[in-house]
């Protein structure tokens, strides 16, 4: 999928309205990552509101200020360091958006590439712009490929997906994972963390696209921007009504054609 702007139907009524930017979507969107941005919009429409997403990309001005939301999605390693080239001209602007406690979703290459460096497959180090506390080593001869399960704590949330990277990501004292992994290899497959959960940032390793298969926590990524947005007392339809019954729906069917199958 290329494009380089998303819009929401333009002949509907809507209560809000929700830019986000898709970071380096032309370079870096491997494994269906665009997907995630399809989920999004579909969810925040769901919730009443208009989506503009834009690809913001080499030599773009990202406007921190006029975006609600960042998608940085994952990749290959020349296409990585062709990014990390030009995150510097963006750091400030995505620091103060961190700061602002906006959400960003990163995936894979763009998590890496939030902290502070990232080592190749090939042994070279390239810089990330250090916005975060993370740090991620390379590996001989090996990735880290298949499915994966882990649990948020904090939101009792289980999430789904497939990971696919020779990185190992190693977290700072005050980044809190994703979640823990129940099975699959997660950061480094030393310390059972996977992903990133820092103020309202998200990294992951999950491809899959990680919030197709994660309703629940595109649920909470939309909800937690419009809430920023819009201040937390605004007035959203609950998960339950709008997204539970789809996805129960949706295994349902995929468990009756399984069986079908057999
Ligand atoms: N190139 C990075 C790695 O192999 C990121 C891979 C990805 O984004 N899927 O670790």
């Amino acid at each position: 999928m290329t494009y380089t702007s998303l819009q929401s139907p333009a002949n509907r009524d809507y209560r809000y309205d929700l830019k986000i930017a898709h970071l380096y979507g032309n370079l870096l969107n491997t494994y269906g990552d665009n997907g995630n941005v399809l989920m999004l919009k579909y969810v925040a429409e769901k919730l009443g509101a208009k989506v503009t997403v834009d690809i913001v990309s080499l030599g773009d001005h990202f406007d921190h200020s006029y975006y609600d939301m960042v998608f940085f999605g994952g990749g290959q390693d020349y296409e990585q360091s062709i990014v990390a080239k030009d995150l510097p001209a963006k750091k400030a602007a995505i620091s103060q958006f961190i700061d602002q406690d906006k959400v960003i979703l990163a995936i894979c290459g763009g998590f890496q590439l939030l902290g502070q460096y990232y080592v190749q497959a090939n042994g070279v180090r390239i810089d990330g712009i250090g916005v975060m506390g993370h740090y991620t080593l390379n590996q001989e001869n090996n990735r880290f490929i298949g499915d994966i399960k882990i649990y948020n704590q904090d939101f009792k949330e289980t999430y789904y997906g497939f990971e696919n990277h020779q990185g190992r990501t190693f977290l700072a004292q005050d980044q809190k994972p994703l979640g823990q992994v129940i099975y699959g290899n997660g950061n480094n497959k030393e310390d059972k963390t996977e992903g990133v959960h820092y103020k309202n940032v998200f990294g992951s390793y999950f491809h899959g696209p990680i919030l197709s298969r994660n309703a629940n926590l595109a649920y909470r990524l939309v909800s937690t921007t419009l809430m920023t947005k819009y201040g937390p007392d605004i007035d959203l339809a609950a998960y339950q009504d709008i997204l539970a019954k789809e996805v129960a729906e949706e295994y349902a069917d995929v468990k009756s054609k399984a069986a079908f199958d057999q």
